[in-house]
Order: structure tokens, then sequence, then C-alpha cells
């Protein structure tokens, strides 16, 4: 939180104090616009009202929406935070919790209810991190700062408020990410409306707050995105030493011609079945190796990024009781979980560098002090939080 507050008082001071008058009429007159075509859409003027009451842009919004990814974050450090032994844990908690459900969805779509609980996990922790941005007010901030997507958030914006008019869920939960992404499996509104199904029998499709209903419409995405019921989704294979043929996702081959190539399973078992795959090398020839299949494709359909798709395979594997990768990231710096990031913070703190309160965040602040940390130690200076600063800082 404290992290949040010093960068909104940074971006702030950088910016000037707030919209000149001009600025915030603009914005007031694009609301009203943007009022009057939700209800040309169908959506009732007194919810129209209540929902756009936003009299200026939201700059937590403006600020996130604008910042660019200046630290790229290396494939290990991604999925050891998105794949760590809680979320594990967690999920197969959740599993059990929800085990006549899954089983009812997977039955219904036929789609592995691994697959779904490990969407789940991802995108909101099983439902703990939804997100704080009320969505009329983000999409309407984005709609009306205009720029290239304009047309999108609009269409955002007016789906969102359908569904609060149809009654699936009240306004009150419209709560979610900067982009407009919301519920236990961050829907954006226009999917919403077109996948979401009912899964509890209400006759409300309520993503928020129905965890059938999440894991249902999820299981539906999958399906209508083309989900194969019984064919794999990602294996794990090894790659002869040296190897410099074909890879990547798209470039599929039968899995006879992998076989022909040299590659076998990472596990032992000797590979087999049809369909094609592709080989991917996410970290290069020497880094753990998969084949990944038109499965694949389909959870990588859910957020098109490829580190993506691979955290929620391995999360989906790992739910399934399957092992960590067999082959370790090409790294002597490895990444740490969430509950290892949260005690770094610790350490930091312990040691005098000044962050904040810990939360587990890793974030510009953090990364100063840890490149800090790594100057005093004599280390090299990377500002990333990796096995190597957690262990000379004490760690273990
Ligand atoms: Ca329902």
């Amino acid at each position: 939180m404290r992290l949040a507050i010093l960068s909104a008082i940074l971006w702030i001071a950088l910016s000037g104090v707030g919209p000149s008058p001009a600025a915030a009429s603009e914005f007031s007159s694009c609301v009203a616009n943007l009022k009057n075509a939700a209800v040309r859409s169908g959506v009732s003027p007194a919810l129209a009202n209540k929902a756009l009451d936003v009299p200026e842009p939201s700059e937590r919004v403006l600020r996130v929406s604008k910042v660019q990814p200046e630290f790229k974050t290396p494939i290990w450090d991604y999925l050891g935070f998105l794949v760590d032994e809680q979320r594990v844990e967690d999920g197969r908690a959740k599993m059990q919790e929800h085990d006549q459900v899954l089983r009812a969805a997977e039955q219904r779509f036929g789609v592995d209810r691994h697959v779904i609980a490990a969407v789940w996990g991802v995108e909101t922790d099983y439902g703990r991190k939804i997100g704080r941005n009320f969505l009329p007010h983000a999409l309407a901030t984005l709609t009306c700062r205009g720029g290239r997507r304009e047309e999108f958030w609009r269409r955002q914006l007016i789906a969102a408020l359908k569904l609060v008019e149809r009654g699936d869920l009240p306004l009150d939960d419209l709560y979610g990410s900067w982009a407009g992404a919301f519920g236990q499996t961050q829907f954006i509104p226009t999917t919403y409306e077109s996948l979401a199904v009912d899964f509890d029998g209400d006759r409300r499709r309520d993503l928020v707050n129905s965890v059938p209903d999440a894991l249902g419409s999820t299981a539906n995405y999958l399906k209508r995105g083309g989900w194969r019921t019984g064919e794999p989704w990602m294996i794990e294979v090894k790659v002869p030493p040296g190897y410099r043929g074909p890879s990547g996702r798209e470039n599929k081959a039968a899995i006879s011609t992998w076989t022909q190539r040299g590659v076998v399973r990472a596990d032992g078992v000797p590979l087999s079945g049809g369909g094609q795959a592709g080989l991917l090398l996410p970290a290069g020839p020497k880094g753990p190796a998969f084949l990944v299949f038109k499965n694949f494709d389909v959870i990588y359909s859910y957020n098109r990024a490829e580190s993506y798709a691979l955290a929620i395979s391995h999360l989906a594997d790992r739910l399934a009781g399957y092992p960590p990768f067999r082959t370790p990231w090409p790294t002597d710096d490895p990444g740490l979980s969430r509950a290892e990031r949260l005690q770094l913070q610790k350490l930091l703190l312990a040691n005098g560098y000044d962050i904040g309160e810990a939360d587990g965040q890793i974030g510009p602040i953090t990364r100063a002090a840890i490149a800090e940390a790594e100057k005093n130690l004599g280390m090299p200076q990377t500002g990333r939080a990796g096995r190597k600063i957690y262990s000379a800082l004490g760690g273990s």
C-alpha cells in the first residue's frame, strides 16, 4: 500500500497538480456521451448515471496504463512466482473443496479440471485477488483519454453495464483490473457477455461471487476456444545436446517426427500418441523443453503470452500430482517464491533498507533497495529479487 501511495505522489509531482479545467470539462462531456451510448444500448438511465458518476479520470488507471514494463522478468522469476509450492498446495485444497463443481464442469465441457483450477489459481490466486478498480471508472478513463483503443474500451464499458442491467451481478461488484478484467477468472466484459455461464443454477452469471459460475465459465471459454477432450496440453521433454533443430509453439510436427529429431520425454517414458506438437524452449536449448499441443494454444488464447500458458499448464500438472520441472533453468540465480519475496523484503528492512512496508510486491522501490544492497555486498547490481541476494542477506 505504502509503495502505491509513494508512486502516486511521485506521479502527481511529476505531472503537475491535477487536470486543468479544460481537461476536466472534456472528460465530463466524454462521460456524458458514454452515458448516452450506454442508454442507447439498453442500459437504464438510472444505472448509467449511477455507474458513471465520475467527475474525474482515475489517476491510478492513467498511471498504471502508461507504465512500460521497464524491467524484463526472466522466465524463472515469472514461473517461480506463479507456480510456487503455496499455489500448488492451495490449489489442491481448493480442488478438494470444489471437487463436485470441477468434475461437473469437466463432464459438461470436456475440459480437464486441473486446467480449470490452474486458470483460477494464476488469474486471481483462487479468487483472493480480483482487483480493486471500479470498472465503469477505469473504462471511462481509458475511453475518454483518447487513443487507439478507445472503441475497445467503450465496448467493454457498455458490456459491463449491460451485465448489471441484465441482473447477472450488482454494480457494486464491478471491481477488477485497470484494464477491465474482473471476476474470479478475470474475464473482460465482452467475453463475460458472450461466454459466461450460470453453473450454480440461480439463473444469474455471477463470476465474482459464485465459484461454480466462474469455473463453469472458464471451462466454457476453453471449450469454445477449441479444447480437445482427453488430449495433452504440454509434456516436458529433453532435446539432444547442442540441439539446433526446429522449435516454436506454432512450428508443429507429429510426435514421430520429434522422436526422429532425438526428443525424448523428461520422465523417461517413451513418447507416444497422435496429435501435432511444437517444441517450446522458453530459456533456450539448455533449459527445460516442452512439447506443446493444440490444448496449449487454447490456454494461450486466454492471455496471449507463452509464459502465461506455460504457467497455467505447469500449475495444472502440479495440481494433478506431477513433479516440478526435471530440467533446471539455465541460471545460477533462480527465482523466488511469493513467501521468499516477502522474506527478502523483510531482510532488506532488517538490514536498514527503507522500502516501506513488506508486501511481497517487487516494485521499483524494492528493486532500487536490492541494487543498493548488491552494491554494498560487492555483488553485481541487478536490482532483481533472485536467490543470490536472498541468500546473501541471510535468507534460507
Ligand atoms: Ca449463477
